[in-house]
């Protein structure tokens, strides 16, 4: 790395944050371009968040992402934030400009990159996703561009999953939600040709975890799409067990890869080296 007086900063902001594998996908990046940048990782704390904003801004740091537990935390502090940002009400992608801070949220794109590759008929498939946190609501949108009619959403607590549909009231959703117990997880299976993980059930180090029991996974059909946001390990268990039944696995490893791509582009301007990116993440 070649640091130098005209060196650029870029970063993430997080709590904790030594976990993240940003900084090593993004400094290969910019070393492969040549380009004047750094990607530094920032420890910050809530109570702190407005203060590194104006820190930020005073030594003109070009752009950040923004991970656990901020996503949502950072958006009075921006000047602007983009439609798909403002529908899921999170932020991973923050930039400066003239008029101060910008936001989009590079999850939704970087969700459905694999998937776009599949070439189907997404209106006639009825996602089921499974958890309904933070980064189910990136999920629920992405399927919504993608161009779903209805998606289904499964959780273990039926009153946080009225509070998590209704939270989409007024984003204009071109699509149904409709939320489910998890006893209800058996029966819809069968029907389903896009099955989404996006609980932690099965990342590392608990890999002997899945949202689906052995009986469950034996009611997957073949060539469902079954898809894990957990990226350690790779596949996860719920996914090996798919593998099995003859199902299309896609692990999360190529969102996180396609989020971060997105975001260098916009702080750079440049085509990201998605391939550079891959092989710093998986090696
Ligand atoms: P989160 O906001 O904490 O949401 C987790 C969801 O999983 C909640 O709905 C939670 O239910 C549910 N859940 C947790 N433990 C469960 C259990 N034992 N049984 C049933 N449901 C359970 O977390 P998040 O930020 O959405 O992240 C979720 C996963 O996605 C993590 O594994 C994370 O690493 C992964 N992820 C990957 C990417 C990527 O780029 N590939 C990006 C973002 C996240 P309750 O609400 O009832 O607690």
């Amino acid at each position: 790395m070649n640091i130098k007086g005209t060196t650029k900063l870029l970063g993430i902001i997080g709590d904790p944050i030594e976990h993240s594998k940003s900084p090593l996908m993004q400094n290969a990046a910019i070393a492969a371009l040549n380009l004047d940048y750094v990607y530094v990782p920032f420890e910050v704390k809530k109570e702190d968040l407005q203060t590194v904003f104006k820190g930020f801004q005073a030594i003109n740091l070009r752009g950040f992402n923004v991970t656990i537990p901020h996503k949502e935390n950072v958006i009075p502090l921006l000047t602007n934030i983009t439609e798909c940002a403002n529908k899921i009400g999170a932020v991973n992608t923050v930039w400066l400009t003239d008029e101060g801070w910008h936001g989009t949220n590079t999850d939704i794109d970087g969700f459905i990159a694999p998937l776009k590759k599949l070439n189907k008929n997404w209106s006639k498939i009825v996602p089921l996703i499974i958890g309904a946190g933070g980064a189910s609501r990136a999920v629920i949108v992405g399927c919504e561009q993608l161009g779903c009619k209805e998606i289904r959403v499964i959780g273990r607590n039926l009153e946080k999953l009225e509070v998590f549909k209704n939270s989409f009231a007024k984003s204009n959703l071109n699509c149904q939600i409709s939320i489910y117990s998890w006893d209800k997880l058996t029966n819809l299976i069968p029907d389903s040709e896009l099955i989404v993980n996006t609980t932690p059930l099965g990342m590392y180090p608990n890999i002997d975890n899945s949202p689906l029991t052995k009986e469950q996974n034996d009611l997957i059909k073949k060539d469902t799409i079954t898809y894990d946001l957990i990226y350690t390990p790779r596949p996860t268990l719920f996914l090996q067990q798919a593998l099995k039944r003859e199902a299309i696995i896609i692990d999360g490893s190529e969102m996180l890869i396609q989020q971060g791509a997105m975001a260098f582009e916009i702080w750079t301007g440049k085509k990201p080296p998605v391939d550079v990116m891959r092989q710093a993440l998986l090696g």
